[in-house]
């Protein structure tokens, strides 16, 4: 999903316009600096476009200026959001704070929608139109707390939003194939990162780089060149105790966004803690292809090796498309097996299947393997097609509704059949009456 991230000091009544747009009555933590918030993340929907909006802390002016903390998390979410919303209270106008937040996101040459706030009747409207001086267009004059034009607001954040296409699976822009490197703190992706550049130029050190923005890397691999997205933020550190977490989530999505295929990380030094799972999965649900990378491979004996095979075989069942590799990242051992591996998995992400051959696989299949009978019924599928690639997405029309059971049935044998190693893939129904 698109990221809509919302900045603004507290007393704005960002928290307020948070939910009018979701609708709800969400708790959201008051901008109280200090205060932990639990999530600042959420799912968000106007006219059927889904996005997710991030919400920042308070910025806050204090003695010493800024309270950093709270910027540095705030510009953060701005880099991985794709618009941003700039909350200012037009019963008040622009204090040096909100100036302060102006010339931040000035740097970040982000879209952003000024959101003149407390905007409750017509007479305010000409408070909102003093703040066309702070250089982001026309203001928006919105009530969050009665609602008040934040209709036309959020038409405004989708129409900048970026476009999802639903039936044409993710755009192929040409160049380099993009890669992601994700994996939890500590898996190795810098150490491989410099392994795979070929050279230690860039230093394993968490205080490395000063430059905030994602920054890709190209590599060349097996005589091609690959680009490496967001590799920033895997080069520098950043540590954060409040929100560490969220963050380090949001940077992983950002770069799964950017990228065609994923290699997720894992160290068998401590294999398939909560973090990684939740990385893993990131990536299945993104629709991007995956390769699984087993690092610190050189750290295992035999008899750790043997047990760790049968663990992977069973806690990564439903992963067991994904092409592995094992490597070490410390010596480079197996580096070379990454391109084929690659290679494969993109291979299957780009696949179409011929709609004749897609149904001549489906008539046998249930020629073979009919859908049981359930209530005297017994659905049938008429036709099969494959609707996009990128990844791999097939809908059949059925005259009702198949079990759930048969529908896996039939995605793990087209799997084996026409050999989709590497990609996710999807198998929906059309009902014809
Ligand atoms: P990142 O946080 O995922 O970027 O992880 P780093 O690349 O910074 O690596 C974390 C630690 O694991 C460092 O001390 C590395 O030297 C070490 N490390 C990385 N890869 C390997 C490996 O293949 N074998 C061993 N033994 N240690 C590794």
């Amino acid at each position: 999903n698109p990221v809509l991230a919302i900045v603004g000091r507290p007393n704005v009544g960002k928290s307020t316009l948070v939910n009018r747009i979701l609708g709800r009555r969400e708790a959201v933590v008051e901008d109280t600096p200090g205060v932990t918030r639990d999530r600042v993340s959420y799912p968000a929907q106007w006219t059927g476009h889904n996005f997710t909006l991030v919400d920042t802390g308070g910025w806050e002016q204090d003695a010493k200026g800024i309270n950093a903390r709270v910027a540095d998390q705030a510009e953060i979410a701005v880099d991985m959001a794709d618009a941003v919303l700039l909350v200012v209270d037009a019963t008040v106008g622009a204090t040096a704070t909100d100036e302060a937040v102006v010339r931040m996101l000035r740097r970040k040459k982000k879209p952003v929608i000024l959101v003149a706030n407390k905007v409750d009747d017509i007479q305010n409207e000409a408070d909102a139109s003093v703040l066309w001086g702070l250089g982001f267009g026309q203001p928006w004059p919105v009530s969050a707390l009665h609602g008040r034009g934040t209709a036309d607001m959020l038409d405004k954040v989708v129409e900048i939003l970026p476009e999802f296409s639903e039936h044409g699976g993710i755009e192929r822009s040409g160049g380099p194939r993009r890669v992601a490197l994700i994996g939890r703190p500590n898996v190795g992706k810098s150490s491989l990162l410099n392994k795979l550049a070929g050279s230690d130029r860039v230093v394993v050190d968490p205080l490395a780089g000063t430059t905030r923005d994602p920054v890709d890397e190209m590599i060349e691999l097996g005589g091609r060149t690959w680009r490496f997205v967001d590799t920033a933020g895997i080069r520098r550190r950043v540590h954060m105790q409040q929100g560490a977490d969220f963050y380090a989530s949001l940077r992983t999505q950002s770069a799964l966004e950017k990228a065609e295929v994923a290699v997720v990380l894992l160290a068998v030094d401590e294999i398939l803690s909560e973090q990684d799972v939740r990385i893993l999965n990131m990536a299945i649900e993104s629709g991007r292809s995956i390769v699984l990378a087993f690092n610190k491979w050189d750290l295992l004996d035999d008899e750790r090796r043997r047990y760790l095979e049968r663990e992977i075989e069973q806690d990564l069942a439903h992963v067991d498309w994904a092409p592995r590799v094992n490597i070490s990242a410390l010596t480079g051992w197996h580096k070379d097996r990454l391109v084929p591996a690659l290679d494969v998995a993109l291979e299957s992400w780009d696949r179409r299947i011929p709609t004749g051959r897609l149904n001549a696989f489906l008539g046998e299949l249930v020629a073979a393997h009919p859908h049981p009978v359930r209530g005297g019924k017994q659905p049938r599928i008429l036709f099969g097609t494959q609707a996009s690639s990128r990844p791999p997405k097939f809908v059949l029309f059925t005259t009702g509704f198949l079990d759930p059971g048969y529908r896996r049935f039939i995605t793990r044998r087209l799997r084996e059949t026409f050999g989709f190693e590497g990609t996710p893939i999807e198998v929906s129904m059309r009902v014809r009456e």
